[in-house]
């Protein structure tokens, strides 16, 4: 790795454009001039152009010289990089889900542009995918592909200004909070969501509001200025009062902790509140909570799948590529659908319990056989189901609530 750094460095540091720019830009210059001279005197233009001759002839060998630095660097680099990085086939499957379901990663690849707000990005894609509609490989396409869910996933939906509002808005509380240490516009979007955020047993709201108390008694946007602390804390003190008070039914102990932090101002990182009041990592974590939150209540997982996929796939690849290798010498083959007979070891983070084992039937459920999820949200597997409604209304077997079967929703896993 020492030495493909070099390289890099080198690459950098001595065969970069910037010296080709200047001599390019240094035979613009004396051709612009000639030109003017020549307009202001069409009689001098033939002295003029022979005047010109030698300087240009000599400014296009300068460009050639400083393009031969160039050439050698990248050689250089890209040798080092071969040397690092042997060329290694990727492992192959007989069945290749990225293009049998184009449609699916093309929303994927749309879903993951908004949600960086990469907005220009995502509608110039999102455009040229609607021009040139995929087409998936048909002798690719699994059994049941009848059943497939992309043809209502469409990216049209996706076209829709709600959710390019939605994902903008996103992005800019994100940006506020990052890069401006600005809460307010989390706190407004949290406040406007307050009961949904509760049902969902979130403690966003508070927590938002709870750093904006400590921001501000810390010193807001001058932390460093000792002499306007206690001007500082009476705006700390000024704000719980107004907004974090009708929040004491629910965080009673949260709250004491903040106003028992003010005895011991300015003393505050000796003592036991120096956790609340000096946290640098609380911003990042309430970016990353705001995410989740905002992104469930629009119905979608906390991270981009496409990065979770990718990251996966990266994690996964050396275990795939040594199990191709053992495959290929002990020449076997394996035959388990859908299933590798290898353990890929994933950080907790990346479990997403992918077996579901019906209630009812006591048995794994399959694509065949998949998991639905009644409108009072218990799951059962789609056989039980259709054993428990006999084609009309049923009771869940889990609560008192009725439904149709046609109301069942399949999970995918
Ligand atoms: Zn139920």
């Amino acid at each position: 790795m020492e030495a493909l750094l070099e390289e890099h460095k080198k690459l950098a540091r001595k065969s970069n454009l910037s010296k080709s720019l200047e001599d390019v830009q240094n035979s613009i210059d004396l051709l612009v001039q000639a030109r003017e001279s020549i307009a202001a005197d069409p009689n001098c233009a033939r002295v003029t152009l022979a005047k010109l001759q030698a300087p240009v002839k000599q400014s296009f060998e300068a460009v050639n010289s400083d393009l031969k630095e160039v050439y050698k660097g990248l050689g250089n680099y890209s040798k080092a990089l071969d040397k690092k990085f042997k060329d290694k086939p990727l492992p192959s499957t007989d069945h290749d889900a990225l293009s049998s379901h184009p449609a699916l990663i093309n929303r994927a690849v749309a879903m993951h542009l908004l949600r960086e707000g990469q907005f220009s990005v995502a509608s110039t894609f999102l455009t040229d995918a609607t021009n040139r509609p995929p087409h998936s490989e048909p002798q690719l396409r699994t059994p049941n592909s009848n059943s497939n869910p992309e043809d209502d996933l469409g990216i049209d939906s996706l076209k829709s200004e709600a959710l390019r509002k939605q994902f903008a808005d996103m992005y800019h509380i994100l940006h506020a909070m990052k890069y401006e240490r600005n809460l307010l516009p989390a706190i407004d979007w949290a406040r406007a969501n307050s009961k949904l955020l509760e049902t969902r047993g979130s403690n966003l709201e508070f927590e938002l509001g709870k750093l904006q108390f400590v921001w501000l008694f810390t010193g807001g946007p001058n932390p460093i200025d000792p002499r306007s602390r206690s001007q500082n804390q009476q705006q700390a003190l000024q704000y719980a009062q107004r907004d974090l008070v009708h929040f004491q039914g629910r965080y009673l102990k949260e709250m004491t902790q903040l106003s028992g932090a003010m005895a011991f101002s300015p003393n505050l990182s000796q003592s036991p509140y120096r956790r609340i009041f000096h946290n640098e990592g609380a911003w990042e974590d309430l970016a990353n909570s705001f995410t989740r939150e905002f992104c469930s209540l629009l119905g979608l997982s906390a991270d981009s799948p496409l990065y979770i996929a990718a990251t996966a796939g990266a994690i996964a690849l050396p275990t795939l590529l040594k199990l191709q290798t053992i495959m290929k010498e002990k020449r076997t083959e394996w035959t388990t659908q859908h299933e590798l007979p290898v353990e890929i070891p994933l950080p907790p983070a990346y479990h997403f319990h992918s077996i579901f084992v019906c209630p009812v039937s006591k048995e794994q459920t399959t694509d065949d056989n998949p998991p639905m999820m009644m409108p009072c949200g218990h799951v059962v597997a789609q056989e039980s189901l259709m054993r428990l409604a006999k084609g009309s209304r049923f009771k869940c077997p889990y609560c008192p609530n009725e439904s149709r079967p046609e109301d069942a929703k399949r999970l995918y896993m």
